[in-house]
């Protein structure tokens, strides 16, 4: 009998014995809410791990409810003993990708996502034929229909996904700090960030030079790492991660600034990723101690960029790997308060993931949907003018979700609110968007 693990990196058995078994997780488990069933919920996950490290074979079963784990940490936040959950499933995926052998629809499916979406040269060659589908009234009509849906229900979930195409030009490789130059950053451009919201990048830029920092761009960036990492295809990361290392080091950048909540908890994590390899582990240590979220550089900084007012409701949206993973919730929060005007409201629930989660929303698209359609619910009961959020995922999948419901509330990336704030942009420019 083949066992589930093999003895390149198992998960710690350690890690799953500080596991006591208490349930304070369970309510904040988004497949426990939506299932109720003790396997899908993180107790349950764990207890797996420890079934296959005393030499249970990796069933489809077992695989299945591993699968089906967001990745959203929300149970590191709540777990009391201090599980680290991270670690046991990224360590438990990395072993599912390379012992279990899918079936031949998953692995096609997979391997169409892990061939497109990290790289963003390959998704921005989408955008021409996305914006002319969307201009030619296609895409409502196709809706109208439902047949899509019915015929290739993964090709339907990403168009729904898909935002509202703008063209902006790509921000140059180099932008001066406007007034005295307070730190040099790094700016990772991201996949689906620089092709499907170019205009967050350009904000990004534009307040990190308000507030002093002479930001770097090189072009010749590629994709983080993040996707791969949280989806067990370990080697693939790393290769990613050399890259990025190799773009960056040498441009004596004090902090590498990060505006999409997903890669910025995996970059974070790099020492981790590359600790076995000679070459780069203290490299990749030193390059992780440089990450910073856009929101924690600027509370880190302090502003010197006047804010402007802007008389508007609020809701801000705390994504997984932004509070969950990297801790990150008062930064945003006390960037939105500083803005004259602006009140913030508290989403319901504000613990359970919306259901994106990387690319968990494109393999599980009914599940994900009933979780955006819970998340749309909240976020719409707030009765603001505009959600915020700090992650391309989630922005995706809650527009999607709002448009189901048939409700109306603007979207933006915090980085809009505080561009529009520091250039004294009237409200309409962040209430118009969807
Ligand atoms: S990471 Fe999220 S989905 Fe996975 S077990 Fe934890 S709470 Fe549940
Ligand atoms: S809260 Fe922590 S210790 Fe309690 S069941 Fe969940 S993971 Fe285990």
């Amino acid at each position: 009998m083949v066992t589930a693990f093999d003895g390149d990196r198992p998960p710690s058995a350690d890690l799953v014995s500080d596991c006591v078994h208490c349930g304070f997780c369970l309510t904040t488990c988004p497949t426990y809410v939506l299932w109720g069933a003790e396997m899908d919920s993180p107790r349950g996950r764990i207890h797996l791990i420890g079934q296959g490290l005393s030499g249970e074979p990796l069933s489809d079963s077992m695989v299945g409810h591993f699968d089906r784990c967001l990745g959203c940490m929300a149970c590191v936040t709540a777990c009391p003993s201090g599980v680290q959950y991270d670690r046991l499933i990224e360590d438990t995926r990395a072993q599912v990708e390379r012992r279990h052998v899918r079936g031949v629809r998953e692995r096609a499916l997979r391997a169409a996502i892990f061939a497109l979406f990290p790289y963003p040269r390959r998704l921005r060659l989408l955008r021409g034929p996305l914006r002319a589908y969307q201009k030619s009234g296609l895409q409502k009509l196709v809706g109208r229909t439902g047949l899509l849906r019915r015929l290739a229900p993964t090709i339907a979930t990403l168009e729904s996904l898909a935002p509202r195409l703008h063209g902006v030009p790509r921000p140059p490789a180099r932008v001066q700090a406007r007034g005295e130059q307070r730190a040099v950053v790094g700016m990772l451009t991201g996949c689906v960030q620089s092709a499907f919201f170019p205009d967050v990048n350009s904000a990004t830029v534009r307040i990190l030079a308000a507030e002093g920092c002479e930001v770097l761009i090189p072009p010749t960036q590629g994709c983080c790492g993040a996707l791969s990492v949280h989806n067990g295809r370990r080697a693939e990361a790393q290769r990613f991660a050399r890259r990025l290392i190799d773009t960056f080091e040498r441009t004596g950048m004090d902090y590498f600034v990060v505006n999409a909540a997903g890669c910025g908890s995996s970059l974070k994590e790099y020492g981790e990723l590359l600790a076995n390899d000679p070459r780069y582990a203290g490299r990749a240590a030193g390059f992780a101690a440089k990450v910073r979220d856009l929101s924690e550089l600027l509370v880190e900084l302090g502003p010197v960029a006047r804010r402007y007012p802007l008389p508007m409701s609020v809701a801000y949206h705390d994504a997984c790997h932004l509070a969950h993973a990297q801790g990150v919730r008062t930064q945003p929060r006390a960037l939105l308060q500083g803005i004259p005007g602006l009140e913030v409201r508290r989403i319901a629930e504000a613990e359970i993931c919306c259901g994106s989660a990387g690319v968990w929303n494109v393999l599980n698209p009914g599940p994900a949907a009933d979780l955006g359609d819970r998340k749309a619910k909240a976020v719409l009961a707030t009765d603001a003018n505009l959600l915020v959020t700090a992650n391309p995922g989630c922005l995706m999948q809650v527009a999607a979700a709002v448009r189901r419901q048939g409700g109306t509330i603007a979207l933006a990336h915090t980085a809009h609110v505080l561009d529009a704030s520091i250039r004294n942009l009237p409200p309409d420019t962040l209430l118009t968007r969807s």
